[in-house]
């Protein structure tokens, strides 16, 4: 039986459609500053690829995001020949960092079912880590202000934060190397079962199902799926279907 279960937590715990709705607000933003000149999918297009090149020079630096916006608008003044104004910079810089609203962490707290499969799976023995990437700071912050605190703390030391990307090395570092009694839970193919994959732990995919946030991700829930991994519709089924899981 697979005992060590390590999750994903953006999106597989917790929600976060913080990114998708911040680049909702500021493509409203942009259409009505240029007057509607740029459609919104060339607006978003444009602020995604920016913010993917800043990710791929900088890493999950804390203000990456609001900066991209920041760009995307200069970006947009200089293609319709327009002249940059600070107060649009500095609102642009705003929603940006709205992704790192406590209050609306707090608020929206875990996904459904979450706490009842934790605690089912605490009941059977398991041994529960977390590993997510991002600002690490924040990500901190994240487990700290929602119910997650409950499971991953500190004191158990079960948790990691990767700023510089996560990888199979963290993976086996959390389990200790026990891979075959391992299994990984994420919502993305491309961040977290190919993850378990290298780190040959048994991948257990639960699709996130907004294609805003699998954009970012350059996720497509069409590519196929690693013949070694379990996909699930929602993380209760871990519960419901927990012989079949993890006893693979
Ligand atoms: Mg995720």
């Amino acid at each position: 039986m697979r005992t060590k279960t390590v999750f994903d937590m953006d999106n597989t715990l917790i929600p976060n459609k913080y990114y998708a709705d911040a680049v909702d607000e500021f493509v409203l933003q942009m259409q009505r500053i240029f007057n509607g000149e740029k459609t919104a999918e060339e607006i978003s297009d444009l602020q995604r690829e920016i913010d993917r090149k800043k990710l791929l020079i900088s890493g999950f630096k804390e203000d990456r995001f609001a900066l991209s916006m920041v760009s995307t608008y200069e970006a947009l003044c200089t293609m319709m020949n327009k002249p940059v104004k600070e107060e649009i910079k500095r609102i642009s810089y705003n929603i940006g960092m709205s992704v790192f609203d406590e209050e609306a962490w707090k608020k929206n707290d875990l996904l459904p079912g979450v706490q009842e499969t934790l605690e089912f799976l605490l009941s059977k023995g398991h041994e529960l880590y977390l590993l997510t990437e991002g600002v690490e700071k924040w990500q901190k912050r994240k487990i700290e202000v929602t119910s997650l605190r409950k499971w991953f703390n500190n004191e158990k030391n079960n948790y990691l934060c990767v700023e510089g990307g996560k990888n199979a090395a963290h993976l086996l570092q959390l389990v200790n190397n026990e891979v075959a009694k391992s299994s990984y839970v994420g919502d993305k193919k491309t961040r977290d079962v190919s993850l378990a994959v290298d780190a040959g732990v048994l991948p257990i995919y639960i699709p996130e199902n907004d294609p805003r946030d699998n954009k970012f991700f350059g996720e497509n829930k069409d590519d196929p799926l690693d013949a070694t991994a379990i996909e699930l519709r929602s993380i209760i089924e871990l519960k419901h279907r927990y012989e079949e899981v993890f006893q693979k």
